[in-house]
């Protein structure tokens, strides 16, 4: 496959934090690479190594060192002069709006690290969010990474039996939820549930609470639960950090859940920080009069490293957005952006699909030239949404900067600089300057350029997870055990490389498509139907066939209006597909949906999907985001079966 590159616009080049001559200089020494970029950070006592393995393959990063994450976010830019530089542009969904400085910043953490202290909090202690996209949200990770405690944020969107899983498999101390959330422009309340996911979890004392809706009969539990306003009021601004270990865990981030039960994984202070913090900077080109904006929940790892940690370390002015990007109108975002002057806006494909639905006149009703920058992540973006995105978003002059990696990883893997790396719409590029990828088949060889294989990591990197919480061997099997013998990272995702190195990732190992002996990407079937001008969104998974081991099903989206006649529809894409990519990859089946169903960070759940095909069921679905779509699937399917000439 020929595709025609995106080199950095020379001006962009020309200003760029990183140049080209970063590549050579930490693939000559890795370790001295990351030991340079640690020393960006403020640390309490020096590191005696860079690198160790604990005990394989849990590695330890800058043994022996010290830092307090906190001051290093917070405290760091005021004693730099920076107190008053804006911190947060933080909006709410119904349009209130705060502007915090990093002083500001300060004082709350100060505050609530005393707070959290009274109520029995100290290093090592987990304590769970349970919020919306608030001040207060920061604020809480901060002041726990100043004492020590380990966070774990749980989207607020999440039912109570998700939440619960999550605080009794971490076993925290304490949970901090609000009153009520606004969910699509409505206030709904939120404490009851809290209160039925603790329900008899004794190792929750406290439920602090912060007030967000304003709810009148929140149910309380005297003596347990705790208004977050009371408890900060009289608390001193001043607080003495204490350092920390570069190993002290700092936070818990579960999986999205796309491949099976969430997997709790753990990422620990100096490695962690040091990873997130240049990749930030360097990756996103920060610049001290940006208006950076990555719009993931606080609750995602895109968040923790991009919104929380990465560009708070940096000092950092940032978009933070509490609400749904379509309430109360789909323009939202394109309005944030021109309020704020944002000049770095962070999405996902599955955004880019949503506005490409709504059509260029979308953004185009506002003013967007403060963009400089646009990033992608969380699945493969479609060479068509990468497109659209340039063109109608960043007016084809900002560099996109495709992020792949992982809760497990930490940070950036797979990403290109973008004063340096020419791009290529739809693939990450190649591996970050100190990051060694590659692609590799079962055997653990190279695949030649084109030809499927494991996305592997084959160096220990500084931001990497050390465990899965509470179940390392569930670590080792997952990760590390396939190639063992290598000592290599098994990302779980399939990937190829073509003739420039460029990785292209495929979606994930278990959805790896194998038909008569081919191998083909999910990702790459789905780009081929969404390039289609009818078809606004797909899912393509193999169903079992007796024939070819498996075939090929495509559930669609069209953006026919509703109702709209689906006769030929199959047939056209079936030939558009196989001019695309071949005519091994046609669909034999195509189905139209009006739903798929996805993660709450919005990503397809093939795995849903196929086990309908099936006729499996029972697959874990406690991270949908709205169970509904899997009944709009599974009827979509039944009634397609039925008209299968033949019937079922
Ligand atoms: P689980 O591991 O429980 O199935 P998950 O993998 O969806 O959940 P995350 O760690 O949030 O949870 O997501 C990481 C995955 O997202 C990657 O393994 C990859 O499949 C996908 N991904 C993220 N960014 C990109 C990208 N830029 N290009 C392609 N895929 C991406
Ligand atoms: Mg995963």
């Amino acid at each position: 496959m020929v595709v025609a590159g995106h080199p950095p616009p020379p001006g962009f080049a020309a200003q760029a934090n990183v140049g080209p001559e970063v590549y050579a200089e930490a693939a000559a020494d890795p370790f001295a690479f990351w030991a340079e970029q640690a020393g960006r950070l403020r640390w309490d006592r020096p590191w005696d190594t860079v690198f160790g393995d604990a005990q394989w393959p849990t590695a330890r990063w800058f043994g022996g060192g010290r830092l307090n994450v906190a001051v290093n976010c917070v405290d760091r830019h005021v004693d730099a002069g920076h107190g008053d530089r804006v911190a947060m542009h933080w909006e709410g969904e119904p349009g209130d709006r705060r502007t915090v400085t990093y002083a500001q910043l300060q004082d709350d953490v100060c505050r609530l690290a005393h707070g959290l202290t009274e109520l029995g909090i100290g290093a090592g202690d987990r304590v769970v969010l349970y919020l919306p996209v608030l001040v207060q949200t920061v604020v809480a990770t901060m002041a726990c990474a100043r004492i020590g405690a380990v966070v774990s944020l749980v989207f607020g969107g999440f039912s109570a039996d998700a939440l619960r899983f999550r605080v009794a498999d971490t076993g925290a101390k304490l949970l901090i939820a609000s009153d009520g959330q606004f969910r699509r422009g409505r206030a709904v309340g939120v404490k009851a549930a809290a209160d039925e996911a603790v329900a008899g979890l004794d190792h929750v004392e406290h439920v602090l609470v912060v007030r967000r809706t304003g709810e009148t009969d929140v149910p309380w539990t005297p003596g347990r639960d705790v208004w977050w306003h009371e408890l900060l009021a009289g608390q001193s601004t001043q607080h003495e950090a204490a350092s920390f270990d570069a190993e002290h865990p700092l936070f818990i981030v579960y999986t999205s859940g796309t491949t099976g039960r969430p997997k709790g994984l753990v990422h620990t202070t100096g490695g962690y920080l040091t990873h997130a913090s240049w990749t930030h900077w360097a990756v996103f080109d920060l610049k001290p009069d940006d208006v950076y904006w990555c719009q993931a929940d606080l609750a995602w790892v895109t968040a923790h490293t991009y919104v929380l940690y990465g560009p708070l370390s940096n000092g950092a002015t940032q978009v933070v957005y509490e609400g749904s990007p379509l309430t109360p109108h789909p323009g939202r975002h394109f309005e944030v952006i021109e309020r704020y002057r944002v000049s770095t806006y962070y999405t996902a494909p599955t955004l880019v699909r949503t506005f490409m639905k709504h059509g260029p006149e979308l953004p185009a009703g506002h003013d967007l030239s403060s963009l400089r920058l646009l990033g992608s992540v969380g699945e493969a973006i479609n060479p068509e949404a990468w497109r659209w995105l340039h063109e109608h978003v960043g007016g084809g002059r900002c560099p996109v900067v495709d992020t792949w990696w992982q809760s497990e990883t930490g940070a950036a893997v797979v990403a290109p600089l973008p004063g340096v790396t020419t791009t290529k719409p739809g693939s990450a590029t190649v591996p970050l300057p100190g990051m060694s990828a590659t692609v590799v088949d079962d055997a653990g060889v190279e695949t030649p350029p084109g030809v499927e294989g494991n996305l592997v990591i084959t160096a220990p990197w500084p931001g990497m997870a050390r465990t899965v919480w509470g179940d390392h061997d569930r670590f080792v099997s997952s990760y590390w055990a396939p190639y063992a013998a290598q000592g290599w990272y098994l990302a779980g995702d399939s990937a190829s490389r073509d003739e420039d190195g460029y990785i292209w990732i495929g979606g994930r190992i278990d959805d790896v498509l194998n038909i008569s002996g081919h191998r083909l990407s999910s990702i790459e079937l789905e780009s081929a139907l969404v390039s289609h001008p009818r078809v606004a969104e797909a899912a393509v998974v193999g169903a079992p066939d007796d024939v070819t081991g498996q075939r090929i099903v495509a559930f669609v989206i069209t953006r026919d209006a509703p109702g709209a006649d689906d006769t030929g529809l199959a047939a056209e894409l079936r030939a558009h597909v196989a001019a695309r990519v071949g005519a091994v990859a046609k669909p034999r089946e195509v189905v139209v949906v009006t739903d798929l169903p996805k993660t709450r960070s919005g990503k397809i759940m093939r795995r849903l999907v196929a086990d309908l095909t099936a006729g499996r069921a029972g697959g874990d679905t406690t991270s949908l985001t709205d169970p509904a779509a899997l009944g709009v699937v599974q009827r979509a399917w039944t009634a397609h079966v039925e008209a299968r000439p033949g019937g079922g």
